[in-house]
């Protein structure tokens, strides 16, 4: 199948709205992408959930840019600098063809809000037979997750913050708790409960990633409690202790060290009083090693065999 790739004049597709136009390579929207997927990264992951990652590795696709701006990313160099090479959806198709073969769990779109056009389409040209994860930083409009519907098996959501005042400062996203909160709820609602497969892989269900950030550990707090009260045992909760200053968070006094022992703890007690499921981090994780390279894929990523 061949797809005919259109300019965007009026960008809505993430809770930006910005109504921007959008080319073929660039855009002069919020996230200054194109509409072509550019990518830094494709190949087996060994770092997500256990339940993700497995034995054999989850088959991620890293999207170069994003709809928010953290200033704590620990992929700036692709999430600012849109390090990465253009894909066309075939192409895409292709990496998803390729990841399978080398026998990885699932398929693990990181960061595709902004491409959720060419996401479709290259489901059109080909639909991978692992489960299909969706890889988020929560900031996701309603209609574009109700277009993923029937095609996304599990949600991997951040939650990333209760108060407003803290993305619009850290992430330059207005309103980021309620458009997270009601887009979990569509995640949820479309994937129902968690099942894994007899090895314990997880084949559908939502899981919310919980980011722990230094001095903010009452936030994280919040965010438990509004996850606990609105999706009870539906959910599994990861709690991550991985935070390491990256980007501009030099300029962030407060969140311009790693988080303790000490934060750490308190936020999985609450966890924990709150009877929440989920998975916690050794806090040895907080090291950059554990940030993978944004190597270009090769060629051989993007080679799809149409008779398939
Ligand atoms: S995807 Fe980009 S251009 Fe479109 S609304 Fe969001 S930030 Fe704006």
């Amino acid at each position: 199948m061949s797809i005919i790739e259109q300019c965007v004049e009026h960008c809505t597709v993430c809770p930006h709205r910005c109504g921007a136009r959008r080319g073929i390579y660039e855009g002069d929207g919020f996230c200054k992408m194109g509409i072509r997927p550019k990518v830094a990264r494709v190949g087996p992951h060994y770092w997500e959930e256990p339940c993700i990652s497995g034995t054999k590795g989850s088959g991620a696709v890293f999207f170069s840019g994003c709809t928010l701006k953290c200033v704590f990313c620990q992929n700036y160099e692709i999430s600012a600098n849109h390090v990465g090479v253009f894909i066309t959806p075939d192409q895409l198709a292709g990496c998803y063809k390729n990841l399978e073969s080398q026998g990885v769990h699932n398929i693990n779109l990181v960061s595709a809000a902004h491409y959720i056009e060419a996401v479709l389409q290259s489901f059109d040209i080909y639909k991978p037979k692992i489960p299909v994860l969706y890889n988020s930083s929560g900031y996701e409009s309603l209609d574009s997750l109700r277009r993923l519907e029937d095609k996304i098996d599990i949600y991997l959501p951040d939650f990333k913050y209760s108060d407003n005042r803290m993305a619009e400062r850290y992430s330059n996203a207005f309103n980021y708790s309620q458009v997270a909160l009601a887009a979990i709820e569509e995640m949820v609602l479309q994937t129902g409960d968690i099942k894994y497969d007899k090895n314990g892989i997880i084949q559908k269900g939502t899981i919310i990633r919980v980011l722990v950030l230094p001095n903010h550990t009452k936030d994280a707090m919040s965010v438990l409690d509004c996850i606990r009260a609105n999706f009870g045992d539906s959910v599994l909760v990861s709690i991550l202790g991985q935070y390491v200053p990256s980007g501009e968070a030099y300029k962030y006094p407060e969140i311009n060290r790693k988080i303790t022992e000490k934060e750490y703890d308190k936020v999985v007690n609450h966890a924990i009083k709150l009877n929440i499921k989920g998975f916690t981090q050794e806090l040895s994780a907080a090291d950059e090693q554990f940030i993978p390279d944004f190597n270009m894929p090769s060629n051989d990523y993007f080679n799809y065999n149409s008779t398939h």
